[in-house]
């Protein structure tokens, strides 16, 4: 690997992205809708089913599951209220503390935050920008004792209640590794996919390793629903119960109201369920252009000297994001100003939620890769190509 990313080969970046993306202001990702959009959501303005109640959110739902192989999904209104309702779902409790990564989009955190829970940040791996299952042991190990069947923080004497590790921006993370080390320490597993829809170890689709898992419908990932999320689980019970919390605890009756604890109202309204089924059967098209314009970028970094991060053998991305790694920051930096100068949105990876005022007392692990990551990461972009929209036709 040539270490020097030179200001020639980083021009030349600018000029290829140009010749897929075209001329005018290019955006990092943004949503595509050339099948049954329209159609589907039309039609639930025409029969007035545009709420909480319709039956796109069960058609949604059982797309979504059934393409990940799932058993179940559960759709909510956001990526964010899928997370927390999960790691309810999942035994999280008030004082408990959940082992993530440092590197990861905020939502993970808060979703912790919003359980009560605290957490605790270990490293990732360089290759894949998730969470390390040589780091997550080496930190068990180091740090935490066996009281009956739970594992607690020497520490704080706090369980650790579930570990929720990351597949960043739809590369997965050695996931298949990590389920393992929750078996053996009694942690529940806790996917956040919010970015990897579409992205697959070998056969198996990521969310489907742990007990649970959310995908996010954000208007920024690879399909959308305008704001959504699926919980997806094989898990009967915590499917149901993950329905019932997100949709107000109501028992249900054909008039009464009878709530018998206190849930939330992350229902996601039909409407945008609507958009996420014909979403869903686009993304296999879509799934095929980005791997061609990942491979673009590829081709183009190994040609130039420049480091394309690529997922480990037997790992299959979705190719949400495309992302290079810059020699150091001021390189980093002098990329970002030269790009979004000349129209091409680029963007950083995440500050490191250890670095945030909330986080920052939160135990962690050194973070050696990840600090070495935050300061070099560049995400280009990576939508399908305007040429491209032919194939996402119905
Ligand atoms: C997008 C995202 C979420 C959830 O996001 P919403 O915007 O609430 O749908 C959670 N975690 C990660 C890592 C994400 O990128």
């Amino acid at each position: 690997m040539n270490p020097a990313s030179s200001p020639a080969a980083l021009a030349a970046l600018v000029d290829t992205i140009r010749d897929i993306y075209g001329p005018g202001p290019i955006p990092l990702h943004r949503p595509v809708f050339e099948g049954n959009e329209r159609a589907y959501t039309i039609d639930c303005i025409d029969s007035n089913f545009v709420s909480s109640v319709g039956a796109r959110v069960a058609e949604f739902e059982a797309t979504v599951a059934a393409f990940a192989g799932a058993a179940h999904g559960i759709a909510t209104v956001n990526g964010s209220a899928a997370l927390h309702a999960a790691l309810v779902v999942a035994g999280v409790e008030r004082g408990d503390e959940v082992v993530t990564q440092a590197l990861t989009f905020i939502a993970t955190c808060n979703a912790i935050s919003y359980a009560g829970a605290r957490p605790v940040f270990v490293d990732v791996d360089p290759d894949t920008l998730g969470m390390s299952p040589a780091a997550l042991r080496r930190w068990l190990e180091a740090n935490t004792r066996r009281e009956g069947g739970r594992t607690v923080n020497a520490a704080t004497g706090a369980r650790i209640a579930a570990c929720m590790p990351m597949h960043t921006f739809g590369i997965p993370c050695r996931i298949a590794e990590i389920a393992a080390l929750c078996e053996e320490f009694g942690i529940v597993l806790v996917e956040d996919s919010a970015e990897s829809l579409g992205s697959f170890v070998g056969p198996r689709h990521t969310g489907t390793f742990g007990r649970i898992a959310a995908f996010s419908f954000n208007g920024n990932k690879i399909v959308t629903t305008g704001g959504g999320g699926v919980i997806v689980t094989d898990d009967a019970e915590l499917a149901r119960r993950a329905k019932h919390l997100t949709t107000t605890a109501k028992r249900p009756h054909p008039y009464e109201f009878f709530h018998d604890e206190i849930g939330f109202n992350y229902r996601l309204p039909n409407l945008n369920a609507a958009l996420g089924v014909a979403q869903m059967e686009a993304l296999p098209a879509m799934l095929a252009i980005k791997a061609e314009v990942a491979e673009r970028y590829r081709a183009f970094c190994a040609a130039h000297g420049l480091r394309f991060v690529e997922a480990p053998e037997g790992k299959v991305p979705n190719h949400w994001l495309n992302a290079i790694i810059l020699d150091d920051r001021a390189a980093r930096d002098a990329f970002l100003e030269a790009s979004n100068a000349a129209g091409v949105m680029t963007r950083p990876i995440w500050q490191l939620m250890s670095e945030l005022p909330m986080y920052a007392d939160c135990q962690n692990d050194g973070l050696g890769n990840a600090r070495w990551l935050a300061e070099r990461v560049v995400n280009l972009p990576s939508s399908v190509p305007d040429s491209e929209f032919g194939r996402l036709k119905a």
